[in-house]
């Protein structure tokens, strides 16, 4: 690095002990080295050091009565990161690992992702250290309502359309909406991943998982692969690992595994997806309970161990930094031949090397899981036109955006001396559009 090695410094100087946030962007600069040498004056507008930098921080204290009626307090956040080509846009993640590095990493990504599916969105990120799980019904609906009296002051239709994450599903955005609504006395398309009854779209629940399989479809024929007859592995059994793996049974491979936070599930005869579906979407339980209806299947406590699974693709669709050096050796080594990220950051850069190295087919997130945003900004021309498109409207569309990304991530990696990098294309890709927007919009902003 070098025109930007500045810019990282003063990252890690201002944002002391946020190593997720660090990771993204020096990922991220190490790729527009080459884009800072051939635009000298972004460099001299500073749009290095003011992309990095959130253009707003949103910290606040979200009290709520649990169900013994003692207060509880978490603390609820929004980082609206870039606005230069349209309103922010992002999710909101409810887990207790969340802090200002976790989200500065997502919101971070998040511009460029955004930027890469070609629609006028901006990057947020937001959430809150609340943990639903083991929480009743009414008091998720406490806490969600207490986060939205605080969150409406600073969101909006054309201002910030937040959308779920991590532990922010169907009922949680429900919730949300309901305050969202009772509040401010306007129905609009404030959030996105809302219900088919009251504003949601068709394909939205199933959109980063079947957008994922779009991505990697694309990329690994390319290379002359497909999916069909692919042994594949997925880890997570939330709603990115349940979609993709129904997209991959669609196109002709067989998922032998998923997993949650407390272990993975090993069925070698193919996942029984109605099975999973009915666990976690309906009765929200372990993923453990599989082998009970299945015992055929093998339940072992613990994560890591998923990668160890022989397989020919590898979707990580669970949370960050989940494949290390050692599991990407040792996919590698069992002749796994891709890899799409369907989680955000799932890979270490250690393990990216890896992959990279052995040309695996590498699909990083911000390309590959982009079809969960693209659809929510889809749900955000349907609000405005107070209109909806069928499920196969909708589906076409995000297919054909997913092609689009990967087809101009893989261009852009070419056209500025990466070969076949989709990590640097990507963040090429994705970056050029939102500079060329600062740069027009001048310096104050
Ligand atoms: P869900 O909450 O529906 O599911 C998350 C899954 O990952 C669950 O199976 C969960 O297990 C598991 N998990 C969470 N934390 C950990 C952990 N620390 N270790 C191991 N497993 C873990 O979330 P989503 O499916 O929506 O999101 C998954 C990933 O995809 C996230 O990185 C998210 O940012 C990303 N993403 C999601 C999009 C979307 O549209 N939903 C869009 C783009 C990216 P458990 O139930 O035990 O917690």
């Amino acid at each position: 690095m070098k025109l930007l090695s500045n810019v990282m410094e003063q990252v890690v100087k201002r944002n002391p002990n946020e190593p997720e946030f660090h990771q993204a962007v020096r990922e991220v600069l190490e790729s527009l080295e080459p884009v800072a040498e051939r635009h000298p004056e972004w460099v001299k507008a500073g749009i290095f050091e003011r992309i990095v930098e959130p253009e707003r921080q949103i910290v606040f204290r979200v009290p709520w009565l649990d169900d013994k009626g003692n207060v509880q307090v978490n603390r609820g956040y929004r980082i609206q990161f870039n606005s230069a080509i349209g309103p922010y846009k992002g999710g909101l993640r409810l887990h207790p690992s969340v802090n200002f590095s976790i989200l500065k990493f997502l919101g971070f990504e998040q511009i460029l992702k955004n930027s890469l599916t070609s629609l006028p969105i901006g990057g947020a990120k937001g959430g809150s250290d609340f943990d639903p799980k083991g929480k009743s019904d009414n008091e998720v609906m406490k806490f969600c309502q207490s986060f939205m009296t605080e969150l409406c002051k600073h969101i909006g239709p054309d201002t910030d359309v937040p959308a779920g994450d991590i532990g922010t599903g169907g009922r949680e955005i429900g919730y949300m909406y309901g305050q969202y609504k009772r509040l401010r006395n306007e129905f609009t398309g404030v959030l996105t991943g809302k219900g088919l009854t009251w504003g949601g779209s068709l394909a939205r629940t199933e959109a980063t998982g079947y957008g994922l399989c779009y991505f990697m479809d694309e990329a690994i024929q390319a290379k002359g692969k497909s999916f069909k007859g692919a042994t594949v592995v997925i880890s997570g059994s939330g709603n990115v690992a349940i979609y993709a793996t129904e997209k991959v049974n669609q196109l002709g491979g067989k998922v032998v595994a998923l997993s949650d936070s407390n272990g993975y599930i090993y069925d070698a005869e193919g996942i029984k997806l109605d099975t999973v579906k009915r666990l976690k979407e309906v009765e929200r339980k372990r993923i453990s309970e599989y082998v009970k209806f299945h015992p055929s299947a093998k339940y072992t406590e613990g994560c890591s161990g998923i990668w160890n699974i022989k397989c020919d693709i590898a979707l990580p669709c669970a949370t960050q930094n989940e494949i290390n050096e050692i599991s990407a050796k040792t996919l590698v080594a069992n002749g796994c031949f891709a890899v799409g990220e369907g989680a955000n950051m799932p890979s270490t850069p250690e393990a990216i090397d890896v992959f990279l190295k052995n040309n695996v087919v590498f699909g990083p997130a911000k390309a590959a899981n982009a079809g969960g945003v693209a659809t929510s900004a889809l749900e955000m021309c349907q609000n405005s036109a107070r209109y909806s498109w069928t499920f196969e409207e909708v589906d076409a569309k995000l297919k054909n955006i997913m092609v689009n990304i990967y087809k101009n991530a893989s261009a852009a990696a070419k056209e500025y001396g990466f070969g076949d990098n989709l990590v640097a294309g990507a963040n090429i890709a994705g970056f050029l559009k939102v500079a060329d927007a600062m740069y027009a919009q001048g310096i104050a902003y």
